[in-house]
């Protein structure tokens, strides 16, 4: 594998290095974008990624190099910097919705659509925020994002137009991955194939380990996934 750039010496007030990579990937983040303007060592970076990148898509599957960023994504930032993170008004505005909402109970719960999982879109060279009435398409690579107030443990399943369900991140997994606090790129992309229909990502987290089979099983059965612990996100799109 060839490796990603290594990151320069930055400041604690540089974003993580996750946050990078979003921008180099092509997404808009604004407050990231702001600091890289300023920021001689982010800039270097991110130039150096996006050079390196645009080589990784002309040489390698879509899915590699989501997977090549992933693996980079999951090297932990510089701790001080999570605190220090610029956040957009957007982000304010979501947090502070967050804060207003009840504590999640410790039984199964619904979350608010987007406050835990987010999925990026890679279509061709193209990646984007996957976003509500977006529609898919075959070959499209996603990647999934997810944000806890603590540490846990997180998968995402796919249910495709037929029914099938599939573990998608990470990739067959039999357990789920252990995420720290903050947001976390899980492992593996999920590259759909041919069939029609409706696409469902449903996104589990809990804070202890949580039974794989079993909630394959309900998605199987079409039946709401829950389990004890678990926050669970349900994202729906349509594949024309
Ligand atoms: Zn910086």
């Amino acid at each position: 594998m060839t490796p990603l750039p290594s990151l320069p010496a930055r400041s604690a007030s540089c974003p993580p290095a996750v946050e990078l990579e979003r921008v180099s990937a092509g997404e808009d983040v604004p407050a990231v974008s702001a600091h890289v303007s300023t920021c001689e060592a982010c800039r270097t970076y991110v130039e150096r990624l996006t050079h390196e990148s645009t080589a990784f898509v002309s040489a390698r599957p879509a899915e590699r190099f989501l997977s090549q960023l992933e693996t980079r994504a999951t090297t932990p930032a510089p701790k001080r910097s999570r605190g220090l993170l610029v956040v957009s008004l957007a982000s304010v505005a979501a947090l502070l919705l967050v804060l207003l909402l009840p504590r999640i109970p410790s039984g199964p719960a619904v979350l608010f659509k987007g406050s835990l999982v987010s999925i990026s879109l890679k279509r061709g060279d193209q990646v984007t925020a996957l976003r509500d009435g977006d529609v898919l398409r075959e070959g499209d690579a996603l990647r999934f994002s997810v944000k806890s107030e603590r540490a846990g443990h997180a998968l995402v399943l796919n249910r495709d137009g037929q029914g099938k369900v599939t573990v998608v991140a990470p990739f067959n997994a039999r357990a789920p991955q252990g995420v720290p606090e903050g947001t976390t790129v899980l492992d593996d992309s999920a590259v759909l194939d041919a069939t029609r229909g409706k696409e469902t990502f449903v996104t589990v987290f809990a804070p202890t380990p949580f039974d794989v089979a079993s909630v394959v099983k309900q998605l199987e059965a079409g039946q709401p996934v829950t389990c004890t612990g678990c926050v669970v996100e349900v994202s729906t799109f349509d594949k024309p």
